[in-house]
């Protein structure tokens, strides 16, 4: 692997704007080798992904990003390399998936008394069939003009102190990352430099999550400068967490960022698309009437 991959990407299984298939051919048309696809809360785009894969020559991590409350906090959790059809993982999402819907209605009734009425329905045609998140609600208060763009939108209606702001409920840091290793994955704490977190804060949720067994940090990301970048290395290195990178790719309608345009890890952080065994199904995995394989094994592609 000589390229950094990139391991943190949406498609319209959440709140991307490219299918699953569309996301692939753009990823191998930009010269991404290996790349996960990691919607939130939700494994639905990954078979897709994987065949669209398959055919083009590139090797998918299947993933997800977990919607997690830590601390009256919302914290993503990167599952990476996870057996997608691993039945405690699943059944975790199902739940994050119906605590959605039910925000997505306490949104929708608060951005009404706010004088926006219709945004559960507005949101649901946006995600066209997909879980909805805010995204999903920006974007059709964009398409009535409430605010110029998504970016807008959000500090507007969406963020703490807001008319639309509903405090998350999600899954603890512990069940997170207990699903993802369940389901044979590395869970990776998402883009650090985003929560806002002192540094004694961190310490704690670095310590919680190694606790529970996480593995990573996210140390380039599309959403880190790179002095972020140089911070969590050092962070890692200091956690004896591994290192990983992802662009956050939503789409092309953001196009200050790319997939696969990374910048290598900062020097003396340990990678973790190195350690042995990653990313060794490439989105093949065994479906789940196969006979048991045991782990590390290669599998010819089926
Ligand atoms: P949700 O999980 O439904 O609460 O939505 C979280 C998603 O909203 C993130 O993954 C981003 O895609 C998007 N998002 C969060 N904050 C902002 C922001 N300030 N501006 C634009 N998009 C945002
Ligand atoms: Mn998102
Ligand atoms: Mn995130
Ligand atoms: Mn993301």
């Amino acid at each position: 692997m000589s390229k950094t991959p990139d391991l943190h990407t949406h498609s319209t299984a959440s709140d991307g704007t490219l299918s699953p298939r569309e996301l692939m051919a753009r990823a191998a048309a930009q010269g991404v080798e290996v790349l996960a696809l990691t919607d939130h809360d939700t494994l639905a785009g990954i078979d897709e992904a994987a065949t669209a894969a398959r055919a083009l020559g590139l090797t998918l991590v299947p993933g997800v990003e977990i919607s997690v409350t830590w601390n009256a906090r919302t914290i993503h959790v990167i599952g990476l390399d996870v057996d997608p059809h691993c039945a405690r993982l699943r059944a975790g999402l199902a739940g994050l998936l119906a605590y959605r819907e039910q925000r997505a209605a306490e949104i929708a009734q608060r951005l009404a008394r706010a004088g926006w009425p219709g945004a559960l329905e507005g949101a649901r045609a946006q995600a066209k069939g997909a879980l909805v998140g805010r995204t999903h609600f920006a974007r059709f208060l964009v398409q009535r003009g409430a605010a110029q763009d998504v970016r807008s939108v959000f500090k507007r209606f969406l963020v703490k102190g807001k008319p639309g702001h509903v405090a998350g409920r999600w899954t603890t840091l512990e069940e997170a990352v207990g699903w993802i290793r369940a389901a044979g994955g590395q869970a990776v704490v998402a883009h650090p430099a985003r929560y806002g977190l002192t540094r004694s804060r961190m310490k704690r949720l670095l310590d919680d999550f190694r606790a529970c067994g996480g593995r990573g940090i996210e140390v380039v990301s599309g959403s880190h400068s790179r002095d972020d970048a140089f911070t969590f290395a050092r962070w890692a290195r200091e956690q004896g967490l591994l290192a990983s990178a992802g662009s956050d790719y939503h789409g092309p309608e953001s196009p200050w960022i790319e997939l696969g345009q990374l910048p290598p890890l900062p020097d003396g952080c340990r990678p973790i698309w190195s350690q042995p065994g990653f990313a060794r199904h490439g989105g093949a995995w065994p479906s789940p009437l196969a006979p048991t394989m045991s782990p590390g094994l290669d599998l010819a592609p089926a």
